[in-house]
């Protein structure tokens, strides 16, 4: 029996309401479609996914835990994790919010928790079964997946869709939804500009800082719980855990730093100067008062053997060499000079970025369709009728934490929503 014929006596009904086609086999693209075709027995949903790979960035995504959304239950709170598109993700998520997601996984048997941080993975914590989940799901509705189909060319006409494929093969549609995720080149969007859609250029968002030959790469590996971040000429700063890389810095406020500064530090190509202050509870006038009593109790002792401010030893012991201190310098001995530049490299440690690494763990396209264009409520193209968006397409991104899925599922169920309802 074919594909076809075995999908009809499967599903009867599929096709009474229409034809819906799904453009993406990824996260915002599967939420619709098995949303869709269970809200609508009669509507026949196909997902094109160009790849011979379904929803491979779940796969990997969150370290192949999967970072489904995050424990944040408040909508304007939620919306402030969102670098583009804040106004716009706080009227979708009066439809279909973090604790929709939480409780639509879970009325399928999966559940979510949440780690200190606010990160919620499956408690598997295996990307896999949010992949098993969605796989079924669309088994159950009767959802036609079809994988190396790539869509060259969408053209829309009195409310009917052509779909053409890059395989020479066209498909009649009476709803189309693009999912097709974000693209990295302007040239990528060109078949969505010819349906007479606009796009905020790509830029990459959530990346790392390179430091070139930067002598405190060779601390790779030392994290600091806590640091304060700032762009130089800009009001970019950001405080929390940073991580030193073979490469230069990372971890999530240099994370954060990346997302709000997308656009800007593309503008400066990635070529900018940084101040870090290792102990953002101080500014060098309440640390230098800090700093003369820890060293009033301490004078005959050796600097490098007594780290203030419980930093990470071996940053302390490069600060204390960048300062120019010796391994033998007692705190007695320390002249007022070099206890200045020391007290600066503390709270003002200033470093040079060339360059950008692309965070291996997680990382999103700031840009893409220019969300005025766009229905809030309903996720449908202001220019062309029953033509659709979801998920990371859109200009909208969020920093790390579950941000950017939970845009993907919101919009996914909002399109399948507003299908059932137009019908
Ligand atoms: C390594 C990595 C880890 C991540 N981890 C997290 C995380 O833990 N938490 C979080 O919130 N976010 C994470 N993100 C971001 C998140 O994965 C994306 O924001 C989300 O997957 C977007 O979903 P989407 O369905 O819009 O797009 P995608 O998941 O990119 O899916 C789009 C699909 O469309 C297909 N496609 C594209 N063009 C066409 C075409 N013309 N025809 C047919 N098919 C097409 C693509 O092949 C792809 O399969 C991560 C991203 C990466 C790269």
């Amino acid at each position: 029996m074919s594909k076809e014929s075995e999908f009809k006596s499967r599903y009867p009904h599929r096709g009474a309401g229409g034809r819906l086609i799904v453009i993406g086999g990824g996260a915002a693209g599967f939420f619709c479609a098995v949303n869709a075709a269970r809200m609508n027995s009669g509507l026949e949903v196909i997902i094109l996914e160009k790849t011979n790979k379904l929803l491979s960035k779940v796969k990997v995504s969150g370290g192949g835990r999967c970072n489904v959304t995050h424990a944040l239950f408040d909508i304007i709170e939620m919306s402030k994790r969102y670098p583009r598109g804040q106004n716009f993700v706080k009227k979708t998520f009066h439809q279909f919010f973090t604790t929709d997601t939480i409780e639509w996984f879970k009325t399928r048997d999966v559940n979510l928790k949440a780690e200190e941080d606010g990160r919620m993975f499956p408690v598997t914590n295996s990307s896999q079964t949010i992949i098993d989940c969605l796989l079924n799901e669309a088994n159950s509705y009767g959802v036609e997946i079809r994988m190396n189909s790539e869509v060259k060319e969408v053209k829309a006409n009195n409310l009917q869709f052509e779909v053409h494929l890059a395989n020479g093969e066209l498909l009649a549609a009476n709803f189309v939804v693009i999912a097709c995720g974000g693209y990295a080149k302007t040239s990528m969007f060109q078949w969505l500009q010819n349906l007479g859609h606009t796009i905020s250029e790509p830029v990459p968002s959530l990346f790392t800082f390179n430091l070139p030959k930067h002598p405190i790469t060779q601390l790779m590996g030392v994290s600091i719980e806590k640091a304060r971040v700032k762009i130089e000429g800009s009001k970019l700063v950001e405080e929390g855990p940073v991580l030193i890389t073979h490469w230069g810095l990372s971890g999530p406020a240099v994370l954060r730093l990346s997302a709000w500064g997308a656009r800007e530090l593309s503008v400066r190509s990635y070529d900018f100067t940084v101040h870090i202050n290792w102990l953002p509870a101080y500014n060098e006038q309440s640390l230098k008062e800090q700093f003369q009593s820890f060293r009033n109790s301490n004078s005959s002792k050796k600097i490098i053997n007594h780290n203030f401010g419980f930093l990470p030893n071996r940053l302390w012991q490069f600060l204390i060499e960048q300062s120019g201190i010796t391994s033998e310098t007692r705190f007695a001995d320390l002249p007022s000079k070099t206890e200045n530049i020391l007290i600066k490299n503390l709270v003002d440690y200033v470093v040079e970025v060339k360059g950008k690494t692309t965070f291996k763990e997680e990382f999103v396209t700031a840009g893409g369709i220019n969300l005025s264009e766009i229905d809030a409520n309903t996720m449908m193209s202001k220019k062309i009728p029953n033509l659709f968006f979801a998920g990371e397409i859109l200009d909208v991104d969020g920093i790390t934490g579950g941000f950017n899925f939970q845009h993907a599922w919101t919009t996914g169920w909002i399109v399948a929503k507003a299908i059932t309802q137009n019908k």
